[in-house]
């Protein structure tokens, strides 16, 4: 029978990420029902990938409004995802790492009691509010989905950690696998600030910075150490920042970088330019997870301005480096890379933790070869039918143990038991032979007694008759006393 499978994205990340895994599923029409829903939390940038991906949805929850706030896009989300589940009634719900529309959509697929796979599984900061609302919205994400697909070992230890050990699949990453469909030599850019540079002359270093943690101070800093690298590197180094949509990161971008002849402030890419860029960069500046990913696997060298983050497979292999949001320190991080080559080397040493490029395959073989019994925690026909067998099998599990705990109990018991009763026996023996023993000895000693007595009664009897017997008494006293 075919598996309905709906997948819900709603964000750019999250459409890059999932693209190829909806392309992986949409090739098996004899074991799947593809069915796809965006939440379109963001719009535009959500739809440029669609578009590269030739990704129709067929469903749009089109939430997107001016100045939304996380409340109002989760209330959005789950009050369109009951009609659309009520429609397409899936058989699994598939949602992706950490966004708003991935928390609401597994909320929505558990009121529905739909399971849910979650793809981009169990990444972990281990700080709730940094990235935030991320990493909350993936820890929670994670606590109610069925199926983990943990992109790496790493990820999987932090769902075991916190005591989830089934149904945890270590796939690699699926952006890795839209990475290599993208990425190609020779690339011509279609964006019209890009296709006019010749890349040729200068190195290039890309900038993204705009996430919600930064805004404000922190965003003041990275982007005024930004502006001393373009100062310091007037003729030599270019610097492209494609700006978040934003009004804020736009705002702060224009006011600190505007003016800057080697500093390229631009719209934001279609993912195709995105990792082409990425591809000819020298390095990457950005507090974005994405590329956290993306740039360590065509071997680019990464400054994470941020204070930690939930990818450190990379940074353990030295291709990234945390640089906070301080001025100095990214300033002289990014010196160093450009100054020292040894240094540079070092961390443009291709290394790939994220994935092989096959994470979507895996993910397609496990939903195809996913039996719904073995994880289908709450059963559609009656909710409560199983979880009471699976108590009933719990208790009745119990007593068998507490049974056989009580046999062997038993058991011991009656050995020990036994061995006491044949030891007591033997002291019983041994105390009844004392007794006879002693009986006799006490017998023997009356019955010595009272023939002593009995002679020297006759003694003096005879004497009593005939009292020339006087004489004979030496005698008979020292019989009576020899006896
Ligand atoms: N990206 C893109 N165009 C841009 C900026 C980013 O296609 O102008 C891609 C980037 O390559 C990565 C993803 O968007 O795949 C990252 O998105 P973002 O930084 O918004 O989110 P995060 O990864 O931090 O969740």
């Amino acid at each position: 029978m075919k598996k309905k499978i709906l997948s819900v994205l709603g964000t750019r990340p999250e459409a890059i990420k999932m693209a190829p895994l909806i392309l992986e599923i949409a090739k098996h029409p004899d074991c799947f029902d593809n069915i796809v829903c965006v939440t379109a939390q963001h719009r535009e940038m959500l739809d440029q990938v669609l578009d590269i991906f030739n990704i129709i949805p067929d469903y749009d929850l089109n939430i997107m409004q001016p100045k939304q706030t996380l409340s109002g896009v989760m209330g959005e989300i789950l009050s369109g995802l009951d009609s659309v589940i009520a429609k397409s009634r899936p058989d699994i719900i598939l949602v992706h790492g950490d966004t708003i529309t991935s928390f609401a959509a597994a909320l929505s697929a558990f009121f529905h009691q739909i399971p849910v796979g979650h793809v981009e599984a169990c990444l972990r900061s281990g700080n709730k509010l940094s990235p935030f609302p991320e990493e909350m919205a993936r820890t929670l994400t994670g606590s109610i989905a069925d199926l983990h697909f943990a992109p790496t070992k790493l990820n999987a230890e932090n769902l075991y950690k916190s005591g989830i050990t089934k149904n945890v699949y270590i796939t690699g990453n699926t952006v890795i696998d839209a990475l290599l469909s993208i990425v190609r030599d020779g690339y011509s850019f279609k964006n019209n600030d890009l296709c006019g540079i010749d890349f040729q002359t200068k190195k290039t270093i890309l900038i993204t910075i705009h996430r919600r943690e930064n805004l404000g101070e922190p965003m003041k800093n990275i982007l005024t150490a930004i502006k001393r690298l373009a100062l310091k590197y007037e003729n030599d180094i270019r610097f492209i920042y494609p700006v978040h949509k934003n009004p804020v990161v736009a705002e702060c971008a224009a006011k600190i970088l505007g003016g800057l002849g080697n500093v390229y402030l631009i719209g934001p890419l279609d993912v195709e330019d995105m990792h082409n860029l990425i591809n000819i960069s020298y390095f990457v500046i950005t507090d974005s997870g994405g590329l956290q990913e993306e740039a360590p696997a065509l071997g680019k060298p990464v400054l994470v301005c941020r204070t930690e983050t939930e990818r450190p497979e990379a940074v353990d292999a030295g291709t990234v480096k945390i640089v906070w949001a301080d001025e100095e320190n990214i300033y002289n991080e990014a010196v160093s890379l450009l100054e020292n080559t040894d240094e540079y080397k070092r961390m443009s040493r291709a290394v790939n933790p994220y994935g092989d490029g096959r994470a979507s395959k895996r993910i397609v073989e496990i939903l195809a070869a996913a039996d719904q019994a073995k994880y289908v925690y709450i059963p559609k026909e009656n909710p409560f039918l199983e979880i009471i067998a699976d108590i009933n099998r719990d208790i009745d599990a119990k007593i068998e143990d507490a049974q056989n705990f009580g046999k062997l109990r038993d058991k011991e018991m009656h050995r020990q038991f036994s061995l006491y009763e044949a030891e007591i026996q033997k002291k019983d023996i041994v105390i009844d032979e004392l007794r006879r023993n002693n009986a006799a000895l006490i017998s023997t000693h009356q019955d010595t007694l009272s023939s002593k007595k009995f002679r020297l009664a006759h003694m003096i009897a005879l004497t009593a008759k005939n009292p020339l017997k006087i004489f004979l008494w030496p005698m008979w006293i020292f019989k009576l006393l020899t006896r």
